[in-house]
């Protein structure tokens, strides 16, 4: 049952006095002389249309200001800010716009525009004050696929112990989400969690990081359809492949059969005369792990990776946990530049400072060169793995961006809405195992935990049931930011919503589960978790009236004194009798009655007689809630 916002109560208009008539001449007259200006204005902006802008190719980068859109576009501030009032949109001169908004602007005054996110402007600007003497050839990163069980992990584990221990002082590596080994006084960078979902998870965030993928096949198996899955998702990255053909130490090894299922997925043996370099390893026995290194390192020859020293870094995040002791600290990869101590920095919604750094051996450091993977502390909050990490001189800009980030996040999310019962088994289609946070408030504290504990029992291994508050009595706006906050959904039992709650509710999109009765509140939980959930029947809202009096009368049995205090009361509505906010009785009217006269409606400010059927207990205080139900189909069968 979704509440609906309740109707605006109706205003008099009460007959003016003397002085005040006066007073709406003034106003009446203001009203006039703005409405003209306003028309002249129309006919300026008509004449200021063919205005074209100087320079008709610029780039619009995130969180513009209008200010320096009309300066991109060589033209006067104000007359992209009466553009902006012709749109009913009214901006100041340092308003940021939208991407969208400012490229329609410019289409306006008829300039072309290209797109730019804040880190690829800085990254743009650094490449055009770039010497190409100062590049330098930077170390790989590599990521291992393959399929399950074939030895992604204990070849990482063998390559970092055979490659990063050795000759350690105490011999010890952090696990910070990559680590670089050394051969021949090269670098490489292995990325610690294999497999090609975070690869590709990191590349729908638009971070190339892999430079070479180690495809890894065990000997004993042959080709499974994680190997061929690994294979696409490098080539649709276009990113050379090494295999690793595992296990070679075990009896049943056939590397030549491994050799020609590859040969018929496209990828021939330089052995056989193709291109792609094969090379038989043992995780288990470390055995030809320098020899993969360095075929690695011929791969990557062609691939001429260069890097600047010399510029600001940017990097990737690939690791973001809360660390108790040291607050939010990132893994970055740095791609480019070199990230110093104390260096300002964008990370999506984050703008900090270096605070320290640490290298995948635990060591503090105080500079990162490109492909270094390092430990930053010093975040505000917690990055989104695949962000990109810009370090920037700009601080005030940086400071904006984030501000409009956080801005456009925020509307991105009150667009989609939170989670609702519907939502929820649409998303368990998509094999999402799921964690529904469930606030219960209750007539009784003993029904509240009874839910609680009868509806937790209800989680399977897709869906965890998490009661995260229950509580007596109405549902009160701290609840329903609570749900909003973790996503939740709000269960009513025997009680309603506070006014202000509903408000908010709505503006958080949060759901708000009404029932009386446990069993269809169970079922309905089943329900969403399976499946099957029935077209809802939707409440609506239609008004609310306070019980000011009661009447016992002769024949006609109790009335009830009412003021209708929001929206409509009708003759066919269903009403609800809550005492504190606690449903005492739900049913029809008997009669509404306005004097002697039965209606069919009374509306906000007016007062009323009502009789209910079968329901006399009806006390001065009480609160009557007017609804109709509506059957709305539900919107994930569509
Ligand atoms: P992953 O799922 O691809 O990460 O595979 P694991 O690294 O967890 O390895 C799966 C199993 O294969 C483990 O029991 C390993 O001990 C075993 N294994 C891995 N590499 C080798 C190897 O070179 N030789 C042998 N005999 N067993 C291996």
């Amino acid at each position: 049952m979704h509440p609906t916002t309740p109707l605006r109560p109706e205003v008099a208009t009460p007959i003016p006095t003397g002085d005040q008539q006066r007073r709406l001449q003034a106003k009446r007259a203001q009203v006039r002389q703005r409405e003209e200006q306003e028309g002249k204005l129309v006919v300026q902006v008509r004449k200021e249309q063919q205005v074209v802008a100087v320079n008709r190719e610029i780039t619009i980068g995130e969180g513009i200001t209008v200010k320096e859109l009309s300066e991109k576009l060589g033209i006067k501030a104000n007359l992209v800010i009466k553009k902006l009032v012709e749109r009913k949109i009214f901006a100041t001169i340092n308003q940021h716009l939208d991407v969208k908004l400012a490229e329609e602007l410019a289409r306006m005054f008829g300039a072309e525009t290209s797109h730019m996110t804040f880190e690829e402007e800085a990254a743009f600007s650094d490449e055009l004050a770039e010497d190409p003497a100062h590049l330098v050839t930077r170390a790989p990163v590599v990521t291992i696929m393959g399929h399950v069980d074939h030895g992604k992990t204990s070849l990482l584990d063998a390559i970092r112990s055979a490659n990063v221990a050795a000759g350690e002082a105490g011999g010890i590596t952090q696990h910070i989400g990559a680590y670089l080994v050394q051969r021949n006084n090269r670098g490489i960078v292995f990325i610690d969690t294999p497999g090609h979902e975070a690869f590709t998870r990191m590349r729908a965030r638009g971070a190339k990081v892999t430079d070479v993928v180690i495809l890894v096949v065990g000997a004993d198996d042959g080709v499974m359809p994680q190997t061929l899955e690994a294979i696409d998702h490098a080539r649709a990255a276009k990113v050379p492949i090494v295999v690793a053909i595992n296990k070679i130490d075990k009896p049943d090894a056939q590397p030549d059969r491994i050799k020609q299922q590859l040969a018929d997925r496209g990828l021939l043996a330089e052995d056989w005369g193709g291109d792609t370099v094969m090379v038989p390893v043992s995780a288990r026995e470390k055995t030809n792990l320098d020899l993969l290194l360095e075929m690695v390192l011929l791969v990557t020859d062609m691939l001429n990776l260069k890097a600047n020293a010399n510029r600001q870094a940017i990097g990737t995040v690939l690791e973001a946990q809360l660390d108790r002791g040291r607050g939010p600290v990132a893994t970055v990869l740095v791609r480019n530049g070199t990230l110093k101590v104390g260096d300002y920095f964008i990370c999506g919604q984050v703008f900090s400072r270096v605070r320290a750094m640490y290298d995948d051996r635990g060591n503090q450091v105080r500079e990162a060169a490109p492909s270094t993977p390092v430990e930053v502390l010093g975040l505000d909050s917690l990055p989104d793995v695949g962000e990109s990490f810009q370090v920037t001189t700009d601080t005030a800009k940086a400071k904006q961006i984030v501000l409009y980030r956080e801005q456009k996040a925020r509307d991105i999310a009150m667009a989609k809405g939170r989670l609702t019962l519907e939502q929820l088994h649409a998303q368990l289609k998509e094999g999402e195992i799921k964690e529904l946070n469930l606030i219960i408030k209750a007539d009784v504290g003993g029904s509240a935990e009874v839910l609680g504990e009868t509806l937790q029992k209800l989680s399977n291994d897709k869906v965890r049931i998490r009661v995260i508050h229950t509580g007596v009595g109405a549902i009160t706006e701290t609840d329903v930011l609570l749900a909003s906050a973790s996503e939740g959904i709000i269960i009513g039992f025997n009680v309603r919503p506070e006014r202000n709650a509903v408000a908010v509710a709505e503006q958080e999109a949060v759901d708000i589960r009404l029932h009386t009765i446990i069993y269809e509140l169970v079922d309905e939980m089943k329900k969403a978790m399976t499946g099957l959930l029935e077209p809802v029947v939707k409440e609506v809202f239609k008004g609310r009236a306070e019980i000011r009096d009661v009447f016992r009368i002769t024949k006609v049995g109790t009335v009830a004194g009412c003021m209708v205090q929001d929206g409509v009361i009708t003759r066919d509505s269903s009403v609800r009798v809550l005492r504190d906010n606690v449903v005492v009785h739900t049913g029809r009217l008997e009669s509404l009655r306005r004097f002697k006269n039965d209606v069919s409606e009374v509306k906000s400010g007016f007062e009323c007689g009502i009789a209910l059927a079968n329901f006399q207990d009806v006390k001065p205080g009480d609160i009557l809630e007017a609804f109709v139900t509506e059957k709305v189909a539900q919107v994930i069968f569509t």
